[in-house]
This record gives structure tokens, C-alpha cells and sequence, in this order.
């Protein structure tokens, strides 16, 4: 793959704690924090800690070590705020890549918003 990592990214210097953030949840290689710019009653963001662009290139490249203890953290996450709909009212999870995904950050994370339901999946335009 041809992603180049972006070590001055927002999330890059969250992870440095050169930015604070409110944390939900961390392990060795996931860490979770409240979003800043909050659109939904629960609004977290779900970041590995290596240096990965998007979330394909995470998918390629990061060990499975990695890949479980991200999406295991995510589920926890979900019970802890009280989304999963097995006790809650449900969620949505998504990741945005590039351009046309308009990613802001380029550091992959998967945003988990619950809280109100949360409309059709993408405007049809
Ligand atoms: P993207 O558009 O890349 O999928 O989403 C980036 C998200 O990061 C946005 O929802 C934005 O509110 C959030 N964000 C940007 N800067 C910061 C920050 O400094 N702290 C936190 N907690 N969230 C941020």
C-alpha cells in the first residue's frame, strides 16, 4: 500500500499527549475518547494506536493482535455507553477514507454515535 502516515495529524498528537482528550477507554492498542464537536448524545471515536491512515490500510497492514483488540474495545464501548442494542437502543458505527469519504483526520477511526436514532445511512443526492 502507498499511504503515507501523517505524524502532525490531531489524533497522532492526542496519542502523544500533546492534546488532551476525554478517554473512555484504553488498552496497549486502542484507545477511545470523546468526540469534540459532538453530533449525536454518544459520540466516541475509536482509534488504534498505530500509524494508520484509513481504515482500509488498517485492515492490510495492522497485526491481529491489533485488529481484535480494536473491534473488541468497540463492542465493550457499546456496552459501556449503553448503546448496543441488545440493552440500548442501537447505533452507528462509521469510518470515513478520503476524499470522497471526507475524512477529516487522517488517522483511522471508526465513530460510534447512538443516543437518537440516526436517520438514513447517507443523503441521496
Ligand atoms: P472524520 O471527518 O475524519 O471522520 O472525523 C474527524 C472527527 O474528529 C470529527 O468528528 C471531529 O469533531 C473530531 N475531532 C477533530 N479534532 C478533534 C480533537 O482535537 N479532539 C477530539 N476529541 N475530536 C476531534
Amino acid at each position: 500500500m502507498t499511504y503515507t502516515y501523517d505524524d502532525q495529524n490531531i489524533f497522532a498528537r492526542i496519542l502523544r499527549g500533546e492534546i488532551p482528550n476525554k478517554t473512555v477507554l484504553e488498552t496497549a492498542h486502542t484507545l477511545v475518547f470523546h468526540d469534540i464537536n459532538p453530533l449525536a448524545p454518544v459520540h466516541v471515536l475509536v482509534i488504534p494506536k498505530g500509524r494508520y491512515v484509513c481504515f482500509d490500510h488498517f485492515c492490510a497492514e495492522a497485526s491481529d493482535a491489533e485488529i481484535v483488540d480494536f473491534h473488541r474495545v468497540a463492542a465493550k464501548v457499546c456496552a459501556m455507553t449503553g448503546v448496543a442494542p441488545d440493552r440500548g437502543d442501537g447505533f452507528r458505527a462509521i469510518t470515513n477514507a478520503g476524499a470522497n469519504g471526507v475524512q477529516e483526520v487522517p488517522h483511522y477511526h471508526l465513530h460510534i454515535l447512538g443516543g437518537r436514532p440516526m436517520g438514513r445511512m447517507v443523503a441521496k443526492v
